[in-house]
C-alpha cells in the first residue's frame, strides 16, 4: 500500500514531486521524509469540520516534536498539547502562541509549572488532588493565577492496544468519573488556580467513533452538572485520538469524527478543543532504509536493513505493523517472504514480519505511516545516531534534522580521574 502524498509513477515511489530514492542518494539512509502539504491537509481537515464552530485545534507535540513541523502548524494557526517543559521551550522557539497551549501528563514537575506560567499558557490540564495542590503553590509562588481543566477519566473502553488505552478506570491518567465533581468543588478554594476547562483523552488509535461520543456523552453529562453547581466551564477538550490506516483499518474522517463530537455538543456554547496527534502527522511521513543484506536459512528469509528499532519502535513496543514498499518497485523480481529486521542486538528489532517482496542487497525501502511516534520515540541503543529527517515542499527538499554523529551521541560523557583513596591511581583513557 502506498497512498498521496507518497505514490508510484512509473515503479518509483514519489513524495509530491520529489522521486525518494533522490532523498536516500543526497542524504543517506535511515531518513524520515515529511510530506508539507500533507501534513497540512490533515490540519486543515480539522479545522474545515469545525466550521463557525470555536475551537482550538491543540497538536500533540509528542507524536512528532521537530521544530519544522511545529512551525508549520503554528503558521496554520494550531495550539499545542504539550506534556513537558522541553515540549514547551520546542513550541515557543518553533514560534507558537503560548495562549494556544495546554499542558498535559501525570507527572508535572513544579518547575516545568513554573515555566508554563511564566509563558503564559492556556491551561493546564490537571490529573490528581496533589498536583492540584502543587500548581497552586507554585502559581502564588510566581504570583500569578493557573488556569486550570481537570482531566477526567470517562471509564471507556477505547479498544485499543492495552500500552495506548488511557480512559479505562483502572488506568493511571485522569480523575475518576465518581470523583471528579467533589474535586472541582475543591478547587475553587485555591487562591492559585482558576477553574476553566473540562478535559478527557481516552486513548490512541482508535478507529471507531463509539468510544469517542460514549466519553463524549458523558463529559457533557457531567459539564451540565457542574454548570448547575455555579462553575464556569468555558472550554471542553476532548482530547486526541483518532486513528489512521497503516493497512486494513479504516478510521473515521477528520470531518466524520469532528461533526460526530459537535453534533453531541448542539447548542453548548463552549470552545471546543481536541488534541489530535497520530491523525496530524502519521500518514505524512515514511522511514527511508537500505537493504544492507539478505540472509536466506532453511527456515527464514532475513532482509537486514539499516533502520532499527531505535529508528522506529512501534513495531518492537506494540507489534505495530507498517507496510513496507519497494522505493523501486521491479515487475521481474523474485519475490520471497521476509522477516525485514534491523542491526539491533535484539531478537525484538524487527520492522516487519512475512512480508513479501522482490529484494536485491543494496535495495531502497519505505515503511509508510511513519510520521507519528517514530523520530520522537526514537533513541541511541547501540549507539545508533537517530536518523536525519527531510521535509518535501513540491519539488523541494529541507532537512529539518541532520543526521546525528557519534560526536554529538558522546560530547555530554566524561571520564573521571581515579583516585581512589589512599591509591591515587589515574587510569588515563587509552
Ligand atoms: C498522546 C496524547 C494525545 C495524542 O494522541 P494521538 O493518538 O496521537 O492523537 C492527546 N492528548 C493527550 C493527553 C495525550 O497524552
Amino acid at each position: 500500500m502506498s497512498g498521496w502524498p507518497f505514490d508510484y509513477r512509473s515503479n518509483r515511489l514519489w513524495g509530491e514531486s520529489v522521486p525518494l530514492d533522490r532523498i536516500a542518494e543526497e542524504i543517506g539512509t535511515p531518513c524520515y521524509v515529511y510530506s508539507r502539504a500533507a501534513l497540512a491537509a490533515a490540519y486543515e481537515a480539522f479545522d474545515a469540520a469545525f466550521g463557525g464552530r470555536d475551537h482550538l485545534i491543540c497538536y500533540a507535540v509528542k507524536a512528532n516534536s521537530n521544530l519544522a513541523i511545529l512551525n508549520l502548524f503554528a503558521r496554520l494557526g494550531s495550539g499545542f498539547d504539550i506534556v513537558s517543559g522541553g515540549e514547551l521551550q520546542r513550541v515557543l522557539k518553533a514560534g507558537g502562541d503560548p495562549q494556544k497551549i495546554v499542558f498535559s501528563g501525570v507527572g508535572k514537575r513544579p518547575d516545568e509549572m513554573r515555566a508554563a506560567l511564566d509563558a503564559g499558557i492556556f491551561c493546564f490540564n490537571v490529573e490528581s488532588r496533589s498536583e492540584l495542590e502543587m500548581l497552586d503553590r507554585v502559581a502564588r509562588e510566581v504570583k500569578k493565577t493557573a488556569p486550570v481543566s481537570l482531566r477526567v477519566n470517562p471509564d471507556v473502553d477505547a479498544k485499543t492496544h492495552p500500552y495506548i488505552s488511557t480512559g479505562l478506570k483502572e488506568n493511571k491518567f485522569g480523575i475518576p468519573f465518581e470523583e471528579a465533581e467533589s474535586l472541582y468543588a475543591l478547587s475553587r478554594q485555591f487562591e492559585n488556580l482558576r477553574i476553566t476547562g473540562l478535559d478527557c483523552h481516552i486513548g490512541s488509535q482508535l478507529t471507531e467513533l463509539a468510544p469517542f461520543a460514549e466519553a463524549c456523552g458523558k463529559m457533557l453529562e457531567l459539564l451540565d452538572r457542574l454548570q448547575t453547581q455555579g462553575l464556569e466551564i468555558d472550554h471542553l477538550d476532548l482530547g486526541g485520538g483518532l486513528g489512521i490506516r497503516y493497512s486494513g483499518e479504516s478510521p473515521p474522517s477528520a470531518r466524520d469524527y469532528v461533526n460526530a463530537l459537535c453534533g453531541q455538543i448542539g447548542q453548548r456554547k463552549q470552545r471546543v478543543l481536541i488534541e489530535p496527534g497520530r491523525a496530524l502527522v502519521g500518514n505524512a511521513g515514511v522511514l527511508l532504509t537500505r537493504v544492507e543484506y539478505l540472509k536466506h536459512s532453511p527456515h527464514r528469509n532475513f532482509a537486514i536493513v539499516d533502520a532499527a528499532m531505535n529508528d522506529l519502535m512501534r513495531p518492537a513496543l506494540y507489534d505495530a505493523h507498517h507496510e513496507i514498499v519497494p522505493v523501486i518497485s521491479k515487475n521481474d523480481g523474485n519475490v520471497k517472504t521476509y522477516q525485514v529486521v534491523g542491526p539491533v542486538c535484539e531478537t525484538g528489532d524487527f520492522l516487519g514480519h512475512d512480508r513479501d517482496l522482490a529484494l536485491s542487497e543494496g535495495d531502497l525501502l519505505a515503511i509508510m505511516s511513519a510520521g507519528a511516534y517514530g523520530m520522537s520515540m526514537s533513541s541511541n541503543y547501540n549507539t545508533r545516531p537517530r536518523a536525519a529527517e527531510v521535509m518535501i515542499d513540491g519539488d523541494r527538499i529541507h532537512v529539518i534534522r541532520e543526521r546525528e554523529s557519534i560526536d554529538q551521541l558522546i560530547a555530554g560523557e566524561t571520564i573521571p580521574s581515579w583516585r581512589t583513596a589512599g591509591l591515587d591511581c589515574f587510569l588515563s583513557p587509552l
